[in-house]
């Protein structure tokens, strides 16, 4: 693939001609300014210092065996990050982004990562790799790596880096994914699948001279990474953003930034938005201005209209657009982005049949005010000219008709090379073929439906919960369940399906809010909060029983930070379960 990048026609096969572009044409630009603390602008770095930085790091690493190698990235969110990450793939490298342990019990995760991708150096910080390593000094399976710090780097040694061998064709990075509904997985991103992705974000954002992206998703995430971090460099637009902790202690600084660097675009789960709306006050929401903020991407989790009704009204009196909310699909295997609603266009809502969706159908709702559902719709395919999405039955393989629900498909040259070492997954996942031969497609194991240019994301095949042979969606459960009673925690419960006595029955867990004020008196007594239980359980099934027409076979309480999550932070229902299963869940016991 070559690309187009600016006024004078330069070849950019690899992501290592795009950055070494940017430092020859535009050497004194700001390319990464990073808000230490959230707030403070400490650190800046251009495109000639990353591109500097990126060629001694190679150095490095190549002076290590690390040519063509899988290299883990364990660094905190920041500069040196980038760094790290260019200097990787100009060693011709593969990157693997991951982040730093906080504790012993975080081991086993890279320990996975570790073992799966045969990696064999680490690049850190100097902070990192003092208290890291005398961890992992006798843990089975990392005593044999290669720590390498690379924020003291000396930059006179840049001088020597030869280019590597690479093309549109290599690997750049392996983006684990979040590990959902199973172990993560070595998602083989190529330089060509990045720079076609970064082209849809880039038409599909309305990126200009002007833009500014704000970002404080994680590095190690395939939203953070390409959306956050290189889709700036592509546009050779500024890029300023922060550490996801400093963001989720004070959600205000994430808008604040915004206001302060005039930010015009800027990506986020469902949940970020629904912690603005619960953590910024009044008082705070006078200093914002929120009316250079063109796109704001709404994905990678499932989207409620809920939260963009509110988060738009509310925020409206700072200046925040109608038209602004972007809410999109995409997923690691095909390299980020898949659809998304156009710029400028205010989203686009659909409200459905309850009762036809458990049918896998969407239709309008009918009259009845307990049959409606509002979904989001996801926009069509960016760029429909090399990318098709096919909505498929997974049992027959056979295309799905409009109003029906089934497996998305996609196909398109962002469509990942495979899971690193899993060639049967591969075939299965990246190399399906509908029933009439037509293909290869990606099965994206989700579950939706494409009316008049809008992709509808149900939900995921795997969580699907089937009970007397209708479907129901976990997250529409869960959200039922999360508004039954203020001291359920948003974001904090799943339901899933267990078999008891020959029989599908639905199990729900919900994290309690325990400093949630149950009573007049300043603390909770025991006898009051043994009553708030009472009446929690009482509220989930009767909610379950209105709105769904189900009856749960048991609910179980549990405590702050009790429900299994991805790093990222999104919810393992299958974790949940087995724990349920195992007797190992962190029940409250009011
Ligand atoms: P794993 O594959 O390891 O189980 P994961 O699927 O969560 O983890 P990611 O690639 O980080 O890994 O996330 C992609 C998934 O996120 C999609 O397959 C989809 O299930 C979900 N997702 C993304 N965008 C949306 C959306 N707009 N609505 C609903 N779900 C979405
Ligand atoms: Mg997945």
């Amino acid at each position: 693939m070559s690309q187009t990048m600016t006024s004078t026609t330069v070849e950019v096969h690899t992501i290592v001609d795009l950055l070494q572009l940017r430092a020859r044409e535009n050497p004194f630009s700001a390319a990464y300014t990073f808000l230490r603390y959230g707030d403070t602008a400490s650190e800046s770095i251009n495109y000639l210092q990353l591109d500097t930085r990126a060629r001694a790091i190679s150095n490095l690493l190549r002076h290590h065996g690390g040519e063509g190698k899988q290299v883990l990235l364990l660094y905190p969110s920041g500069i040196d990050y980038m760094a790290g990450y260019f200097g990787c793939l100009y060693a011709g490298a593969a990157a693997i982004p991951a982040y730093p342990p906080h504790s012993q019990r975080a081991l086993p995760r890279i320990q996975a990562i570790v073992e799966d991708a045969s990696a064999s150096i680490v690049l850190t910080t100097s902070a990192v790799l003092n208290k890291v390593q005398q961890w992992t000094a006798n843990v089975a399976g990392l005593t044999h790596l290669t720590w390498l710090a690379t924020d003291s780097i000396d930059e006179s040694t840049a001088d020597a880096w030869v280019a590597p061998e690479i093309d549109g064709e290599s690997l750049a990075f392996l983006q684990y994914t979040s590990g959902s509904t199973s172990t993560p997985k070595g998602v083989m991103v190529s330089h060509n699948n990045l720079l076609h992705n970064l082209s849809m974000l880039h038409d599909q954002f309305g990126i200009d001279a002007n833009s500014v992206g704000v970002s404080w998703l994680p590095i190690f995430h395939d939203m953070g990474l390409i959306a956050g971090m290189l889709l700036p460099l592509y546009g050779n637009i500024p890029s300023v953003f922060m550490t996801p902790a400093d963001f989720l202690q004070r959600p205000l600084r994430w808008l604040q930034a915004i206001t302060e660097y005039k930010g015009t675009y800027s990506c986020a789960p469902n949940f970020a938005y629904e912690l603005c709306l619960r953590r910024i006050g009044a008082n705070d929401m006078e200093e914002l201005d929120l009316s250079s903020w063109k796109v704001a991407l709404n994905g990678a989790e499932p989207i409620r209209a809920e939260t963009l009704h509110r988060f738009t009204k509310t925020f409206a009196s700072c200046g925040f657009r109608p038209t602004s909310f972007m809410p999109g699909f995409g997923l690691a295997e095909n390299t980020l982005m898949v659809s998304g609603e156009p710029l400028d266009a205010v989203p686009y809502i659909k409200n459905i049949s309850r009762a036809a969706l458990e049918e896998n159908l969407i239709v309008p709702a009918s009259g009845a005010i307990d049959d409606v559902q509002q979904l989001v719709g996801c926009g069509a395919a960016v760029r429909s000219k090399d990318v098709e999405i096919v909505i498929v039955n997974p049992d027959t393989l056979e295309a799905c008709k409009p109003e029906e629900v089934g497996e998305i498909w996609i196909s398109g040259p962002s469509v990942a090379q495979g899971y690193w070492q899993r060639p049967e997954e591969t075939a299965r996942t990246m190399q399906a073929h509908l029933v009439t031969g037509e293909g290869p497609f990606l099965r994206t194991g989700d579950l939706g439906a494409y009316q008049d240019g809008h992709l509808f994301v149900t939900g995921r095949l795997k969580d699907l919960i089937i009970l007397g042979g209708r479907n129901y969606y976990p997250q529409d459960i869960e959200q039922t369940v999360e508004m039954s009673h203020p001291a359920l925690r948003p974001g904090c419960s799943v339901a899933f399906s267990v078999e008891y006595d020959d029989e599908e029955r639905l199990v729900v867990l919900a994290e309690v809010d325990h400093r949630y004020k149950f009573s007049e008196e300043d603390t909770n007594s025991p006898e009051v909060l043994a009553q708030a239980r009472q009446e929690i359980l009482r509220n989930i099934r009767r909610a379950i029983a209105d709105y769904h027409d189900l009856t749960v076979a048991r609910i179980v309480l549990l405590r702050i930070n009790g429900i299994h999550k991805t790093s990222s932070g999104k919810v393992q229902r299958r974790a949940c379960r087995t724990a349920f299963l195992a007797n190992e869940l962190n029940v409250w016991k009011a």
